[in-house]
């Protein structure tokens, strides 16, 4: 019960101190996600420091703007702290391992090395509702990212 209580002040404290928000200028790519269920947006921008690495480029900042509820608000804070500065592909994998956690069904209490203030959503992915919105930022980046690479690819070959 205390490391609920515990988690939730993590959650809500991104909630209402939300980091590297607002969009910024010099971005790659930039996608708007939405959750119906919830009512949830977000618009997130990918800037990568050279995509022509593909994986190994670095991304040098994530910017978005986001309304909704504070599961997807502090979600999207969270991951703007564990990605930049982060190689895509070692972003990819944060991603992959906060997937697992939140189709874990509260079997998981997350790798704390690897995904530090978000295994405070630990505890949301028992209620299937919630976890798209946790989910949406995250599956934002993975959308940006992907379009910043193609960008890079077709400009290559084309
Ligand atoms: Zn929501």
């Amino acid at each position: 019960m205390q490391l609920e209580s515990m988690y939730r002040e993590i959650i809500l404290d991104h909630y209402r101190n939300p980091h590297h928000k607002g969009l910024r200028d010099g971005y790659r790519a930039e996608v708007h996600h939405v959750n119906p269920t919830c009512g949830d947006e977000v618009t997130l921008r990918v800037h990568l420091s050279d995509a022509s690495l593909g994986e190994a480029a670095v991304i040098e900042d994530v910017s978005y703007e986001s309304q909704g509820c504070s599961i997807s608000q502090a979600s999207a804070s969270v991951l703007t702290d564990l990605v930049i500065g982060k190689k895509v592909g070692e972003a990819l994998g944060i991603q992959e391992k906060f997937l697992e956690l939140m189709q874990s069904k509260g079997e998981s209490a997350g790798d704390e090395d690897v995904l530090e203030d978000a295994v405070a959503f630990a505890g949301v992915s028992k209620f299937p509702a919630r976890v798209k919105c946790a989910l949406l930022s995250w599956m934002a980046l993975k959308d940006a990212t992907a379009q910043a690479l193609a960008a890079e690819g077709v400009k290559n070959h084309g």
